[in-house]
């Protein structure tokens, strides 16, 4: 019997209708009592952990999800996250961090449409989902939806209504799921490799999940517009420990926000603010290298830019990394450019 855990935390696919618009209102046994039929070779039970619109997360809700698999962890094969498809790709980026090599699948569902509506994709995403956590080769975090199994480290919610709401930037689906068959198109093994934290036992290889349970939410994501203020940066980097900022195109920084911008950074230390380019460009990265707006403030300061990782992924890295505030600059760059569950490809 293969044992699935679902978690529920609120979002589209379990809310009703309210006079003021879509609320989450159903509980975990509301929720599982829609559940499509599934093999009776699965077990599954469900736990609400939070009943909020994902548009609330907050940090604390990640350390929650990431406290309860680990709490859960050897009771179960697979687990599945019912969560509010607005933030989803932030949970997912950030659990990718929070659990390591995970020989098990931790999948991240939802809807574009509650559960209880006659219309729904609520109950396709939850079934993939159930399927894709009980198959024996899944592992590590992803997202499972309308019919895309997408790295959790990739997912980008690029339509707000329509039911293919996710997509994978810069790297291709991990599977797809058809009429109940899974097509894996990427192995798995990324996700947990040999040789990581694990002891040997009987000559296999025994892969152990590693769970942290502490980020630094202290990480602001700026994006740019023409004509900012630069009086803005200050304030910000008065209040953050990392900025990464969404520059146009291949990356570079305005002649208008650069003083404001080299001033600030002159002021500390690379590992006491950390800055990391990023592109509002969805796909093929950043490339600083490029151009000489870029090329200026690479070459006058340490800072880290994030090429083909999501912006997700980029801000979800440093909350990880610098939960650690003693590491040197050295170290923060090691970690952000060396590559987790597929988040970066051209380190
Ligand atoms: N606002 C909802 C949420 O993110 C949207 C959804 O779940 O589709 O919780």
């Amino acid at each position: 019997m293969t044992r699935i855990l679902i978690l529920t935390t609120g979002g589209t696919i379990a809310s009703v209708q309210s006079p003021d618009g879509l609320v989450p209102g159903i509980t975990g046994e509301q929720l599982l009592a829609y559940l499509p039929q599934i093999g009776p070779d699965i077990d599954i039970e469900i736990r609400s952990l939070f009943h909020i619109d994902s548009t609330d997360m907050q940090p604390e809700h990640w350390v929650g999800m990431a406290e309860a698999i680990r709490d859960h962890y050897d009771s179960y094969d697979g687990f599945v996250i019912c969560h509010g498809t607005d933030t989803m790709a932030y949970t997912a980026a950030v659990l990718s961090y929070l659990i390591r090599d995970s020989e098990k699948p931790i999948v991240l569902t939802g809807a574009q449409r509650p559960i209880g509506f006659e219309i729904t994709d609520a109950k396709s995403n939850l079934q993939d989902s159930i399927l894709y956590a009980a198959d024996s080769r899944s592992r590590g975090v992803q997202i499972v939806f309308a019919g895309k199994v997408i790295a959790g480290t990739r997912a980008r919610k690029v339509r707000s209504m329509s039911y293919a709401a996710f997509a994978s930037i810069n790297l291709p689906e991990i599977a797809l799921i058809n009429n109940g068959q899974i097509v894996r198109y990427l192995t798995d093994e990324a996700f947990c490799k040999p040789g990581g934290s694990g002891s040997t036992s009987g000559g296999a290889y025994q892969r152990q999940a590693s769970f942290c349970t502490e980020i630094d939410p202290n990480v602001f994501l700026l994006k740019l517009t023409p004509g900012m203020k630069p009086d803005l940066l200050r304030e910000i980097f008065r209040l953050y420990d990392a900025i990464v900022i969404e520059s146009f195109g291949a990356g570079g920084i305005p002649q208008s926000l650069e003083q404001t911008l080299f001033e600030e950074l002159r002021k500390y230390r690379p590992e006491e603010k950390v800055l990391a380019m990023t592109t509002q460009v969805t796909y093929e990265g950043s490339h600083l290298e490029t151009y000489e707006v870029g090329r200026r403030i690479a070459d006058a300061f340490q800072i880290l830019e994030a090429r083909d990782m999501t912006l997700e992924a980029a801000m979800a890295k440093l909350m990880w990394i610098l939960a650690d505030r003693d590491q040197s600059w050295e170290e923060i760059r090691r970690r952000f450019y060396e590559p987790v569950a597929l988040d970066i490809l051209t380190a």
